[in-house]
């Protein structure tokens, strides 16, 4: 590689006032910022070897739309490019989505990361269920080793719906006088390898508890549990090895302290905390904020290479 103008560069460095180093910059900046989302599309691209809609593996190079690469497909005449079917599909400003990945990274708020990309707040609530898309989708289908499992609650919340009939309009998410806020059961599931799976359930029965266990249990597995009945009748159908933790047990812990629920209690409260911020989520949304909540838990990183490969992965 020729590295002269590299250096060149680097010499004339020097004569640049401070305004035009800023500048140049930003240059920089933007210049990395595409080749990071042009990274991700490409690896998209090499596995784009069949057509998006009739799934025909003839397909020919038809030309380019932008800076992107068509296809047409030899048997339905469709054409499409890498971003055809993904949440990026027709997203104009490109370039705005590695900045609203920083904002999933950093779980910013809606009116955050509107404004950090500067966009309208409808279209920043547009985005961000695109880019949740796909982590909704990816809980752990398989959890194995030492299994926990318990259910957490949320507040009941009509946030984001314009109109409320079945009840008196909160004011800013208070109960009412003598009201009291139904509670939102939801399931956890993790295991000790941070596979995660999670379910907003309505009536918290056994009904609804075991068929988002059913065959997610890999043989061989031990469910830790509360005292709840529910898990001594699902584990036997499931026929996995069951300790339960009786709530009179002073240290929570059975067998040398090897079966607990302590993990799963440290990761509902570590989640409690994060979405703390958005100050009460709308029920109708929260398979979403846990499945963000999720993400960020499993890739500690945090890099926002992840968001795109993930929203580029189907
Ligand atoms: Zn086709």
């Amino acid at each position: 590689m020729d590295t002269s103008p590299f250096f060149n560069i680097l010499f004339s460095l020097r004569q640049l006032s401070n305004r035009q180093l800023r500048s140049l910059s930003l240059h920089v900046q933007k210049r990395l910022e595409k080749d990071e989302l042009n990274q991700a599309m490409e690896t998209r691209t090499q596995r784009l070897d069949h057509c998006l809609f009739c799934n025909c593996p003839k397909i020919i190079r038809w030309g380019f739309s932008g800076d992107l690469q068509r296809y047409r497909c030899q048997k339905c005449g469709k054409t499409f490019n890498e971003l055809t079917k993904t949440p990026f599909a027709r997203l104009r400003a490109r370039e705005k989505l590695l900045n609203y990945a920083d904002c999933m990274v950093t779980g910013a708020t809606l009116r955050a990361a509107a404004k950090t990309c500067e966009m309208a707040l409808s279209t920043s609530f547009r985005w961000r269920h695109r880019l949740l898309t796909m982590p909704e989708v990816h809980k752990a289908s398989q959890l194995g080793g030492i299994v926990e499992a318990d259910e957490t609650f949320f507040r009941e919340s009509f946030k984001g719906k314009r109109r409320i009939t079945s009840r008196k309009p909160r004011h800013h998410g208070r109960a009412n006088k003598g009201e009291k806020i139904p509670l939102i059961p939801v399931l956890v599931l993790l295991d000790r390898y941070e596979q995660e799976a999670d379910f907003v359930l309505e009536n918290n029965t056994i009904d609804e508890i075991h068929p988002c266990m059913h065959k997610r249990l890999t043989k061989g597995s031990v469910l830790c549990t509360d005292g709840s009945l529910v898990y001594l009748a699902i584990a036997k159908e499931e026929a996995v090895l069951h300790k339960r933790i009786l709530s009179d047990n002073p240290a929570r812990t059975i067998e040398d302290g090897t079966f607990h629920i302590q993990t799963l209690n440290n990761y509902v409260s570590r989640l409690k905390g994060w979405i703390r911020r958005f100050h009460g989520v709308g029920t109708a949304y929260l398979s979403n904020y846990l499945a963000w909540w999720r993400f960020i838990a499993q890739h500690k990183a945090g890099k926002r290479q992840k968001w795109l490969d993930e929203a580029l992965s189907f």
